[in-house]
């Protein structure tokens, strides 16, 4: 299946069972926003448990915060987000689509990155077990003289970004001979840039002193609380505040579902450390993000790092934890040191000192930060479209199948009596009753067995319990695996060690 296609289908998928539907869409729908449905929400407060287990309680010296939204508007003047927080912008004249001028670039080298990648899968097939990859890319012509290109693209485009200089912005997109994906034209505007904040107005009434600004990240609200933090948690550095919340960005280009909205939510993390140890704790949590990732067992190959080519005004390191999405390797997490940045900011505007004694080493100072960021619904759709399979099944069927990891999963366990009467549905609700207070059940008696199963493979249910009139003469019911779709015949008494053992974040999180 073509990659385009399968997101098609995911989208579809998700919108018939209750995942994920286009806000408002009574009325065609707001771009760029999407509602959360009955299962949706689940999966998606399921991925906030397992982040903030692992990151806060499975971390003595990690805290957790639930921050507003709204925010003095001099927070995002120190920050630097009104000055700075904004993309390069520019519209294809022929097919008037406006894209982000650093994201054409950055697809202009993926492309390059892709014929490297080719030149050694030929390599591979060419010289077989004896080939060595190493070896084949640092010396074969082709794949030097690409990585040459790339490294000049990348120079070319971190000097004109960082030195706001759109002109030249402008002209490595013309020098490329890069096209509209639309149109395939090369007939493109100037490039201008544009601040993705949201503003509005605080009170009745309007004018500039009243302008206040939706969050466009969370992690402000944690650097103001720093020292209220420290002081009421009796916080040691090193130490980490956590939050999970809504972040608002007017995104150029948001057309790839749920990846880029306009209304997201973030879950970050900023750990403060003592300054010259911030590259130490850099590595220390790119290391433990990923294993984070892989442990979810979505496919060790699904990942990559990408280190920044444009260092934000505030970042001494960056890299980015990329997932084979749909669309292609895209960003899912940041991992940056944020060096004293914020703090100091926050400490020039504010005119209040933002500084920690270090009782150790007798100092005060203001922490270095590293910041860990992920984005819910990217970390939802990376789970939705890695799990979603069809299968051919041996009596020509086919079946759609959500292999979610059981942990996430909405419901845990489908409850089915097999037929509507002689006492077996009686029989399935006290069984359910006696499982529902530690897992999320579904009681399902509609239709036939097989349907139900499909239903239940569709949601990614990991296990569905029938009740048979077996069952009234030996308390036994038929356990049936989402993955094998093997059924095993089991006393009700031992369901739910059976389900615990499978679904439980403990796995997860040891
Ligand atoms: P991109 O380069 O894709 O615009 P970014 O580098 O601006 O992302 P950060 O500012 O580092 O992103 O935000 C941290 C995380 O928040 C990202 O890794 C991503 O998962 C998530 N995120 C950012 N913007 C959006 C958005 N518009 N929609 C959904 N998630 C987002």
């Amino acid at each position: 299946m073509q990659k385009e296609d399968n997101l098609k289908e995911i989208i579809s998928h998700a919108k018939e069972y209750g995942f994920v539907f286009p806000s408002s869409e009574i009325y065609d729908g707001l771009s760029a926003t999407y509602d959360y449905g009955q299962l949706g929400s689940e999966l998606k407060n399921n991925i906030k448990a397992y982040w903030w287990k692992s990151m806060v309680q499975m971390h003595e010296n990690i805290v957790g915060i639930d921050s507003a939204i709204f925010m003095h508007p001099t927070t995002w003047k120190a920050s630097g987000h009104v000055d700075a927080f904004n993309d390069p912008l520019i519209d294809n004249k022929d097919s008037k689509k406006r894209y982000r001028a650093d994201v054409l670039i950055e697809d202009h080298i993926e492309k390059i990155r892709q014929k490297i990648d080719k030149e050694v899968e030929k390599g591979l097939k060419r010289f077989g077990d004896a080939f060595n990859e190493a070896e084949f890319r640092a010396t074969n012509p082709n794949v030097l003289r690409n990585a040459e290109k790339i490294k000049e693209i990348e120079d070319r485009m971190r000097e004109t970004l960082e030195n706001n200089d759109l002109e030249g912005v402008y002209q490595l997109i013309i020098d490329l001979e890069i096209s509209c994906p639309l149109s395939g034209s090369k007939n493109w505007t100037e490039v201008r840039q544009f601040n993705l904040m949201f503003s509005t107005e605080l009170g009745s009434v309007s004018g500039e002193s009243a302008k206040i600004y939706l969050r466009p990240e969370t992690a402000q609200g944690i650097f103001v609380n720093f020292l209220n933090v420290q002081k009421s948690g009796r916080m040691k550095i090193p130490f980490g505040i956590a939050q999970i919340g809504k972040a608002f960005r007017n995104e150029i280009v948001a057309r790839q579902f749920i990846f880029r909205m306009r209304e997201f939510e973030q879950m970050e993390m900023q750990f403060f450390v003592r300054p010259g140890e911030e590259l130490k704790w850099y590595e220390y949590w790119k290391d433990i993000r990923i294993k984070w990732h892989k442990k979810l067992g979505l496919g060790d190959e699904n990942y990559r790092f990408h280190d920044h080519i444009k260092l934000a005004h505030y970042a001494n390191a960056a890299s980015d934890i990329e997932f084979d999405f749909p669309m292609g390797f895209k960003e899912l997490e940041g991992i940056h040191s944020r060096t004293d940045f914020d703090l100091k900011q926050h400490e020039e505007f504010s005119g209040k000192k933002l500084q920690y004694f270090d009782p150790e080493i007798n100092e005060n100072y203001v922490p270095y930060v590293i910041e860990t960021s992920i984005g819910l619904d990217r970390m939802f759709l990376a789970v939705l479209s890695s799990s979603y399979k069809t299968e051919q099944l041996e009596n020509d069927t086919e079946r759609a199948v959500l292999s979610l990891p059981p942990a996430l999963a909405p419901y845990k366990v489908a409850i089915m009596p097999l037929t509507r009467k002689d006492g077996l549905p009686e029989k399935a609700r006290e069984i359910m009753d006696a499982l529902k207070f530690d897992f999320n059940c579904q009681y399902d008696e509609k239709d036939s067995p097989g349907k139900r199963y499909r239903r239940q493979d569709a949601i990614g249910t990991p296990y569905c319990v029938m009740i048979d009139h077996q069952t009234l003469e030996d308390n036994t019911v038929t356990v049936r695996d989402r993955d094998t779709m093997k059924q095993d015949r089991v006393s009700v008494d031992a369901l739910h060690a059976i389900i615990a053992e499978k679904v439980s974040l403990t796995h997860l999180l040891k």
